[in-house]
């Protein structure tokens, strides 16, 4: 690839980058000759946009079509008290001007949607995933499939955050191979239902740009089937394996054939990531380490064919008016047979008050363990 020559101004603003052995002149001419294209300029995209920008990402897209709101301003740091009201591409692109005006911001003032997803991804290097809801989520993640583009993911919720890197062109999983289906809607609470500390996506937003630098400048290794889950709470930081799904619909089988199919053309709404949910191998560490709360939601004769030992059985449908049953304080765990009606109780809960966790791919992922 020929790379464009770095002028003197460049040379200055970039010195710490050149400085550093791995990245050098030849890592900064790489990062001017790439593209990277962002869904979503929101609590995501900000720290990501921003970053990226003053690292010299040579041209950057933006897809938004939101105005800024005042709500936002606690989180998305790219916009200002003087934009609100007014598109955010417009304050987006005056801030990332003055951060650095040797890149080219381009901007898409619509949504993706499964018309132009293709169209649009197809023109740059890697894709930014800082989008707010399932569909867009599953049309961002085909289409890179697709066209063989890395997608750096990130979610949060509260205070947990999560980010990795899909691409299966590098023979890494797929966002499906982590959520297979689409949630109902109201399975997982959106941010305004939940509350988001405002610099989780700060972290998050910003371990994106970090991992979309990597991929442009071929440093490191990327987070290829591995789920970073950052926990503001309890201060750490861990690493969930995310093996590839050979019966995956879209990388494995190859059952979807297109970007437009299903899941991308459900009507969007506004939810986050699958919220505050924990893996069965996760929840078998945390067993392993002493008793908890743990609540199965199955009906009864599944409980009695097989349970996980200490779990409680409380059908869904039993489960508002056994409110009073369930102890405070310390977070449930729920669980039923592959996380469907688990995530709906862990909605419920939350309605209430109680913490909750769901035990993503319910008992069968337990017992496949
Ligand atoms: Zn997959």
């Amino acid at each position: 690839m020929d790379l464009p020559p770095l002028q003197p101004e460049e040379l200055a603003r970039y010195a710490r980058h050149l400085s550093i052995p791995d990245l050098g002149e030849n890592g900064q001419r790489r990062l001017k000759a790439a593209s990277v294209l962002l869904v979503g300029t929101g609590g995501l995209g900000s720290p990501a946009a921003l970053y990226l920008a003053a690292a010299g990402v040579g041209r950057i897209g933006l897809i938004d079509d939101d105005k800024v709101d005042l709500s936002n301003l606690q989180r998305q740091i790219l916009h200002g008290q003087s934009w609100v009201g007014r598109p955010k591409l417009e304050s987006a692109v005056d801030r990332l001007r003055e951060i650095n005006p040797h890149v080219l911001v381009e901007t898409h003032a619509c949504r993706l949607t499964p018309a132009n997803a293709m169209e649009l991804i197809s023109r740059y290097d890697v894709v930014v995933d800082g989008c707010d809801n399932f569909p867009t989520r599953f049309l961002t993640n085909d289409a890179c499939h697709f066209l063989g583009k890395p997608c750096v993911y990130g979610s949060i919720h509260r205070f947990e955050g999560q980010m990795t890197v899909f691409a299966t062109h590098l023979g890494g999983p797929c966002y499906r191979c982590l959520l297979p289906t689409l949630p109902p809607p109201g399975a997982a609470p959106s941010c305004a239902e939940a509350g988001v500390l405002g610099v989780l996506p700060g972290i998050i937003g910003s371990l994106q740009a970090m991992e979309a630098i990597k991929l442009i400048t071929g440093i490191g290794t990327p987070p290829l089937g591995r789920l970073l889950c950052y926990d503001a709470l309890h201060t750490s930081f861990r690493t969930l394996t995310l093996a590839r799904d050979p019966s995956c619909r879209l990388c494995g089988s190859g059952e979807i054939t297109s970007a437009e199919n299903a899941e991308t053309l459900a009507p969007a709404t506004c939810s986050v990531e699958v919220a505050n949910s924990i893996s069965a191998a996760d929840l078998r560490d945390l067993l392993a380490r002493g008793p908890l709360v743990l609540i199965d939601v199955r009906r009864p004769d599944e409980h009695a064919l097989a349970a996980i030992p200490g779990s409680r059985l409380i059908p869904l449908d039993e489960l508002p008016a056994r409110f009073d049953e369930i102890p405070r304080g310390n977070p449930i765990y729920v669980h039923c047979k592959s996380g469907m009606r688990s995530a709906r109780a862990v909605d419920l809960l939350e309605k209430q008050g109680i913490a909750a966790i769901n035990v993503r791919g319910g008992i069968d992922a337990f017992l496949a363990l």
